[in-house]
């Protein structure tokens, strides 16, 4: 019975996918050969023919990962691989251990990241190469893979075996426990990230700019805001992406901004769009993607709890072992394909946000110098200016270009 629901899931959510993939490409070719009136001066011709194909390319991709990701899961669930690694482990742990549930679930997050792997370097060296972005090097790929892995294992493995022990010994409300465990955790890591992760994979350097540092000064002082400096970050040394640029907040709110953003836009742009991002945080953006964050991974281990002791759910998913930290992996491996199906909601709250920030932005700095840099940014990036609308409003995290600047012109 539980076999027939995961794999309805798993069809409707692979087939929602690749459906909404083949509307983006159709979308995009279709309006591949005029730039829409809006951006008719501002962006050639010939650059938005390069984002469409651009856009049309990772959409490809896309779905190509899509299907991938549904045959490992297949392979692991009912084709038995993840009950054949736990035979394997259980010759060395006791099979109701933290220690088996630790080394099964460590070996199958290795075996899908190596999967992924052939994946990532098309995409970097193939995709990205070919569209003129990638700065990546090999070297630079695998040192960063390497110091991936040991970031994630120090921060991951311990929070990994505090879940996996209070499963095996807090009793049945250890769901609940684990919950609280991990919400502390996320705001631990939101505070460690920008000050210990992200200098271990770039450089932050002052703001060396006067004009553009005094700028900002002056904005930070106008809306209130007081930060620990500015630093820009050398994120040209993966990608030419003008990633609009980060606000490290948190114990140590430092203002960052991406080197490739500082060289490209003027300094008024540069303010328009940290206003926008000073938005975000003035009005508790982040605080308000936490709680609803926690109260997501609520709902999540709640269920869980009343799953993780039932065979008929490992029975189901094509394991005969039952135990607590298999339990936790199988939830782990199928949820994505049920909370598939929230997706729309979150990106309708994350548009929202999007909105709000940029009528701060317009009311604290300049809305047309916003209009500027946001246009130089899609032109840049290669980012479509005429994405499928049901495509867009199921994914995006932003309204798309022509609706955002459409607002900021009347704001
Ligand atoms: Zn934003």
């Amino acid at each position: 019975m539980f076999t027939s629901i995961f794999l309805a899931a798993l069809a409707a959510a692979t087939l929602t996918r690749v459906w909404l993939a083949q509307r983006q490409i159709r979308h995009v070719r279709a309006h591949r050969d005029a730039v829409p009136g809006l951006f008719a001066g501002s962006i050639p011709l010939a650059a938005h023919q390069k984002a469409a194909d651009y856009t049309v390319a990772k959409a490809r991709l896309g779905v190509v990962d899509t299907l991938i990701d549904a045959a490992i899961l297949l392979a692991l669930t009912l084709g038995g691989v993840l009950q054949w690694l736990s035979d394997l482990w259980q010759r060395a742990f006791p099979p109701e251990s933290i220690w088996h549930g630790t080394a099964l679930i460590l070996t199958v997050l290795l075996l899908r990241g190596l999967l992924g792997l052939p994946l990532s370097l098309y995409r970097i060296f193939v995709v990205e190469e070919r569209f003129g972005f990638n700065r990546m090097t090999w070297k630079l790929f695998f040192v960063d893979l390497v110091k991936g892995l040991a970031v994630g294992t120090v921060l991951g493995v311990p929070l990994l075996l505090v879940v996996l022990w209070l499963m095996l010994a807090a009793g049945p409300l250890w769901w609940l426990y684990a919950w609280i465990v991990l919400a502390a955790y996320s705001v631990f890591l939101q505070m460690i990230y920008p000050a210990v992760v992200m200098p271990l994979f770039n450089k932050f350097s002052p703001l060396e700019d006067p004009a553009l540092a005094g700028r900002i000064e002056g904005l930070l002082q106008r809306t209130g805001f007081r930060s620990r400096g500015l630093y820009v970050m050398d994120g040209s040394k993966r990608s030419s992406h003008g990633n609009a640029f980060f606000a490290g907040f948190g114990a140590a709110k430092r203002i960052v901004l991406f080197d490739t953003l500082v060289s490209r836009l003027q300094p008024a742009e540069v303010e328009a769009v940290l206003a926008h991002e000073l938005g975000h945080y003035k009005l508790r953006h982040i605080v308000k993607g936490m709680v609803i964050s926690w109260a997501f991974s609520f709902v999540l281990l709640l269920a869980l709890g009343l799953l993780a002791d039932k065979p008929w759910f490992h029975h189901g998913l094509g394991v005969d072992t039952v135990t607590l930290p298999i339990a936790l992996l199988l939830f782990m491996l199928v949820m994505p394909e049920f909370t598939f199906f929230v997706q729309p909601l979150l990106s309708l709250f994350s548009r929202k946000n999007e909105y709000e920030a940029d009528r701060y932005a317009a009311a604290n700095a300049d809305a047309a110098e916003l209009v500027r840099a946001l246009v130089k940014l899609y032109h840049d990036n290669s980012a479509t200016l005429t994405p499928d609308p049901l495509h867009s409003a199921y994914y995006d995290s932003h309204p798309p270009a022509a609706m955002r600047i459409a607002r900021l012109r009347t704001a």
